[in-house]
């Protein structure tokens, strides 16, 4: 029935989207308005080392009458391996954090920059100043690179540019400055918002990252990942349960077309878990 059938849509969950505020496609405002369209009813906003679109988003997602999740994503790196630590309810008027993200947003323009002198040492002449131009508001990172390498030819796609030239091993590949997951989770602890390791199979060793994670103040897992397989999401799940973590989850949308399988929605997160993910922020915001 029609009834049951829009029910049923509107209740769709997603917990990990990026906007042009990092390297989404979307502004904040279309991001929740194709959130709407796609029937999402709560939308977690969880741009790369940045909170300035989170403003944008909220504003529109009162509007559009969804709950707007304010979060951020931060990436580490162990051993080449990506390490992202979502940070749920974050609070964006904290000028401390606030800070401590705007030093991470240089660190990544001076990562940015010597791909770009990299890259013309090798032959390819991306425009390094449109590049960089893009870092006045928010953060960039090797999408705007990858973005800039398919402008002048060099690459199909964006995925050809990091399979090519940007991911570890390749020839325009820049370390990041030492960041630790600890770090992370330590600085999302300090300012009240909920920790949660995203994508879990990119670091590699999950149970490691955990047993470092956990004593810091990790309090979910991203469980619920559209390129994971059913066997992935039991085994996260059976993890989940056995650190006592939140599932959580998302599409990590950043566009129509930036990645195949990523459109909104792709991973819903069921009801339960995100009112455990919500608990445990009211339990926090309430001092219990
Ligand atoms: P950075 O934050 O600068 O290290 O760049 C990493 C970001 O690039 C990730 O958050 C993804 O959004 C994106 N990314 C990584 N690998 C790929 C890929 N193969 N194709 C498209 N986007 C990618
Ligand atoms: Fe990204
Ligand atoms: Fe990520
Ligand atoms: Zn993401």
């Amino acid at each position: 029935m029609m009834v049951t059938e829009s029910a049923q849509t509107r209740a769709t969950i997603d917990l990990h989207t990026h906007t042009n505020a990092s390297d989404g496609l979307d502004a904040p405002a279309e991001l929740v308005a194709n959130a709407s369209q796609r029937g999402i009813s709560v939308l977690g906003v969880t741009d790369h080392d940045t909170m300035d679109g989170l403003d944008a988003a909220s504003e529109a997602a009162a509007q559009a009458g969804i709950t707007l999740v304010p979060g951020v994503e931060l990436s580490t790196t162990v051993d080449r391996a990506e390490v992202h630590v979502l940070g749920y309810f974050v609070d964006s008027t904290e000028s401390d954090l606030r800070a401590r993200l705007s030093d991470l947003a240089a660190s990544r323009v001076r990562r940015v920059e010597r791909m770009i002198v990299r890259l013309h040492e090798l032959g390819y002449r991306v425009d390094g100043e449109a590049i960089l131009a893009q870092a006045e508001e928010g953060s960039i990172g090797r999408p705007h690179v990858a973005r800039a390498l398919m402008e002048i030819g060099a690459v199909d796609s964006v995925n050809d540019a990091f399979e090519r030239f940007l991911k570890a091993g390749r020839p325009a590949y820049i370390p990041r400055d030492p960041f630790s997951p600890e770090d992370a989770v330590g600085l999302l602890v300090r300012y009240s918002a909920i920790p949660v390791l995203a994508h879990p199979f990119s670091t590699k060793d999950i149970e490691g990252t955990l047993a470092r994670l956990v004593p810091a103040g990790l309090k979910g897992l991203e469980t619920y990942y559209a390129e994971y397989s059913s066997e992935q999401h039991a085994q996260l799940h059976a993890i989940a349960d056995g650190w006592g973590l939140v599932p959580t989850g998302g599409s990590d949308y950043h566009g129509l077309g930036f990645r195949e399988g990523r459109e909104l929605g792709a991973a819903p997160v069921p009801q339960d878990a995100w009112e455990r993910l919500s608990t445990l922020y009211a339990d926090l915001a309430g001092g219990a």
